[in-house]
């Protein structure tokens, strides 16, 4: 089976930084699969996901979806345009066109199969027009469709980004830290709204969280990062309290001192 995710000796530093913001020596993800990214502020997660998802571009290393290359060594791999298309993104502050209709946004995920000149007139065929409408259905805002953006709760919005990610018709959706400002009925829709498509659709999710329990509750797997490398990647009874105060901070870790990493079955 091909690995929905697969990245290997992924290096990269800021200009100024004296150590790489991440240095991932190898990560798995198998289709079907929904991991937690957790770790403290600043040790790699969103710079993590902004690499997979080919918004950043890596120093060294590799990262592939679906067998199809995002990046190797600094640059990006042929037809990576196609190969995002199969990745939906789903940010903390939503990331809609607030004066467009909840519709509409939901529509831009079909982008990449439309040409730009019905785009750009705003004319979607009546097929993406209906999976668009079943996107919001699928995601619990079914009567929203044609409000403005701005009109939604920050929880409605985030399941409008998450239905976007749907119409796009995304293999892999990744989320960085997508309940950051939500409020914790909110945060639990949206979570389960991630579970279910995880579930029912077998769509692979890798979602950054800064809440463990939230981790914990929602996904089967949880990978940490300290400093931009991976110090845990198992199950979430694995994740004892001396782990989880070394992967926060609590206690020094260094080069010669790797903390186990559970192996996932
Ligand atoms: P997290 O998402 O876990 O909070 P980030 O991926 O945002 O961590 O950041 C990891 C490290 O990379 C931090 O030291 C941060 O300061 C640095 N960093 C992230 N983005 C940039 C950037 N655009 N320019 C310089 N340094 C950055």
């Amino acid at each position: 089976m091909i690995d929905a995710l697969q990245i290997d000796r992924l290096t990269k530093t800021f200009g100024n930084q004296r150590t790489p913001a991440l240095d991932v020596a190898e990560l798995r993800v198998e289709p079907g699969e929904m991991v937690a990214l957790i770790g403290a502020s600043g040790s790699g997660k969103s710079t993590l996901l902004r690499c997979i998802g080919g918004l950043a571009l890596a120093d060294r290393g590799s990262i592939r979806v679906a067998g199809r290359l995002v990046q190797s060594s600094g640059r990006a791999g042929p037809g990576v345009r196609q190969t995002r298309a199969g990745i939906g993104m789903v940010f903390q502050q939503f990331n809609l066109v607030s004066r467009l209709s909840v519709q509409t946004n939901v529509l831009l995920g079909a982008l990449s199969r439309l040409p730009v000149w019905r785009t750009t007139m705003g004319w979607f065929p009546a097929t993406e027009r209906a999976r668009a409408d079943a996107a919001l259905a699928r995601v619990g805002i079914g009567g929203l469709g044609l409000q403005r953006a701005s009109t939604l709760s920050g929880g409605q919005q985030q399941r409008a980004a998450i239905a976007r990610t749907l119409v796009q018709g995304a293999q892999l959706i990744l989320a960085d830290e997508p309940i950051a400002s939500l409020d914790p009925e909110s945060c639990r829709r949206v979570m389960e709204t991630l579970q279910e498509l995880n579930r029912a659709d077998g769509i692979t999710v890798v979602v950054t969280l800064h809440q463990v329990d939230i981790a914990i509750r929602y996904c089967r797997r949880i990978v940490a990062l300290r400093a931009g490398r991976v110090v845990f990647d198992g199950p979430p009874d694995a994740l004892t309290d001396t782990l989880l105060a070394e992967i926060y901070g609590a206690s020094p870790v260094t080069e010669c001192t790797p903390l186990p990493v559970a192996v996932f079955a």
